[in-house]
């Protein structure tokens, strides 16, 4: 059972000015396209071919470098289309907001522990909020490829329900060197429906 390449729920250029159309198109088509069609490879006639995406990545330990790297990848760009829409932006609403003001103090203190995640992520990356083992939510960032589902990503396993992709290829043709404005700007295309979808299913 092969992966499927997602579509994306919005339009290439939906989510212009604040990241742009050529991005979205090859960051679509060709890479998370690549991550698809290399997982599936890496996967094919043995027994990981049967697994959900998530079963996967949580049985992973790390030394199977193309189930890692493309697994996470696959995951990790299949949940970063659906976190955004035209229509993001603003601030969660209903449990999830109460959930990140007791975990961070405000909606503010959480953009500034997760936009700091994403900026201070040396080299290439994601910035991840989760739901973890007990329930509660966490930021925390991963390099590559590598997402907290993993048990060996260097942060608490949890659910992503919310991930912002740091690799230059995500940014640099709208933002060159400047991840911070690329972050900022994040916050207006935001799904925090989808979001709050997700903190549901996972907490
Ligand atoms: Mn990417």
């Amino acid at each position: 059972m092969a992966f499927k390449l997602p579509d994306l729920p919005y339009g290439y250029g939906d989510l212009e000015p604040y990241i742009d159309t050529c991005t979205m198109l090859i960051h679509h088509t060709k890479h998370h396209a690549g991550y698809t069609n290399n997982v599936n490879k890496a996967i094919a006639g043995t027994p990981m071919d049967d697994m959900s995406i998530e079963a996967l990545l949580a049985a992973c330990d790390g030394t199977n470098t193309a189930v890692r790297n493309n697994g996470g990848g696959y995951y990790n760009h299949a949940l970063f289309w659906t976190i955004m829409s035209p229509n993001g932006g603003g601030q969660p609403s209903g449990a999830l907001a109460e959930a990140i003001n007791s975990a961070f103090g405000s909606f503010d203190q959480f953009k500034d522990a997760f936009s700091a995640a994403a900026k201070t992520r040396f080299g290439s990356g994601w910035a991840w909020l989760i739901v973890n083992a007990d329930g509660q939510l966490e930021v925390c960032s991963t390099p590559n490829q590598d997402n907290p589902l993993m048990s060996f990503a260097g942060c608490s396993q949890g659910t992503p329900i919310l991930g912002l992709d740091v690799w230059e290829h995500a940014y640099y043709l709208r933002y060159q060197n400047r991840r911070p404005a690329y972050v900022e700007n994040f916050f207006n295309v935001v799904n925090w429906d989808e979001v709050s979808n997700r903190y549901q299913a996972a907490k």
